[in-house]
C-alpha cells in the first residue's frame, strides 16, 4: 500500500489548498478549481505507479484543457503572465495570481516544475510534435526568456499608466493572440531546433519565477550512485538535457527538470 501514498498526498495538499481558499475566500469556485486539479493529478500519478505509459500526458489533457478553455476562454480569466501582472497591479489576490502563487513561485518550492511536465496548456500541445527528445545540442540562447518577461510586464504596465479602460477585455484579448503566438513560435521552433521543448528552454517567460524557486524543490530525481553504472540513457531520453546522475542542486540544466519521470523509466538499473 505504501506506494499508493503519494497520490493521496497530492490530493490531501490540493484539497488543502480548496478547503482553504473556499473558506478565506468565500468562493466555491476555488473548491471545485483545486480539487479538480488535484483529483486530475492524483489519478495520474496512480496510473503511473501502475504503469501506464500515458500517464503524464493524461493528466496534462486534464488540466491543461480545463486552464485554457474552461479558465481562460470560457471564463475569461488570463492565466498568462499578463494576467498575473494585471491582478498584481489591481492588488487583487484572485484567479491568476493565487494561480502564479501556487504552481509557479511557491509550489515549485514543493514539486519543481511538475507544472510544466504535467499542466501547462502551452506544453500539452508542443508534447504532441515529434521530437519528444531533443536532436540537436543545446543552444546558449536561453536569455531571450528575459526580454518575453520584460515585454509582458511593461505591456500590463503601460495599460496601466495609459489609463486605458476596459483593460479587463484587453486582458482576454491578450490571453487568446498570446497563445496563438506562443503556440506558433513553439511549433516553428520545435521543429527549427528540432526539439519539443525548446520554447520552454528558449522563450518561455514563467520559467524567471519556475527555474530559481525549482532549484529548491523537495522533490528532485535522484541518482543511486552504487546502482547506476554509467550508460547514459537518462540522459539520452531527457527532453530537457539535465544531468541527472548528479545528485547536486547545481546539475547542469537541473532547474528544467519537468519530473516527467523518463529518466526513471527508462533506466535498466533502477538507479533513479
Ligand atoms: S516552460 Fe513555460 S511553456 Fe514550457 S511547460 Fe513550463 S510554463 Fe509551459
Ligand atoms: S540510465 Fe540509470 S544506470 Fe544508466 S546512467 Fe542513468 S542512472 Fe545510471
Ligand atoms: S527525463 Fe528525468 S531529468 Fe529529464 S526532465 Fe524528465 S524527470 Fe527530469
Amino acid at each position: 500500500m505504501k506506494k499508493y501514498w503519494p497520490p493521496v498526498m497530492m490530493l490531501v495538499i490540493f484539497e488543502t489548498v480548496a478547503v482553504t481558499l473556499w473558506l478565506t475566500k468565500n468562493n466555491i469556485f476555488y473548491l471545485f478549481n483545486f480539487s479538480y486539479i488535484g483529483l486530475s493529478i492524483s489519478l495520474g500519478v496512480f496510473l503511473y505507479i501502475k504503469e501506464y505509459k500515458h500517464a503524464r500526458r493524461f493528466v496534462q489533457l486534464l488540466v491543461g484543457l480545463y486552464m485554457l478553455i474552461y479558465l481562460g476562454i470560457i471564463s475569461r480569466e488570463n492565466m498568462q503572465i499578463e494576467g498575473f501582472w494585471y491582478y498584481l497591479f489591481t492588488g487583487v489576490f484572485e484567479a491568476a495570481t493565487i494561480h502564479y502563487a501556487v504552481a509557479k513561485i511557491f509550489g515549485p518550492l514543493l514539486f519543481g516544475r511538475g507544472w510544466c511536465g504535467y499542466a501547462c496548456w502551452t506544453a500539452m500541445v508542443l508534447d504532441f510534435l515529434p521530437y519528444k527528445v531533443p536532436e540537436k545540442p543545446r543552444k546558449k540562447i536561453g536569455w531571450i526568456r528575459y526580454i518575453t518577461f520584460a515585454i509582458s510586464l511593461v505591456f500590463v504596465a503601460a495599460l496601466f499608466l495609459a489609463k486605458v479602460g476596459n483593460i479587463e477585455r484587453i486582458m482576454f484579448w491578450a490571453f487568446i493572440v498570446g497563445n496563438i503566438l506562443y503556440y506558433a513560435i513553439g511549433v516553428i521552433l520545435a521543429f527549427a531546433f528540432k526539439d519539443n521543448r525548446a520554447f520552454c528552454k528558449y522563450i518561455c517567460p514563467i520559467t524567471v519565477f519556475l527555474k530559481p524557486m525549482s532549484y529548491f524543490s523537495l522533490l528532485r530525481i535522484k541518482c543511486d550512485k552504487d546502482k547506476c553504472i554509467s550508460c547514459g540513457k537518462c540522459k539520452r531520453v531527457c527532453p530537457m538535457n539535465v544531468d541527472v546522475t548528479d545528485n547536486s542542486r547545481k546539475r547542469e540544466n537541473g532547474t528544467e527538470c519537468i519530473l516527467c519521470m523518463e529518466c526513471v523509466r527508462n533506466c535498466p538499473k533502477d538507479a533513479l
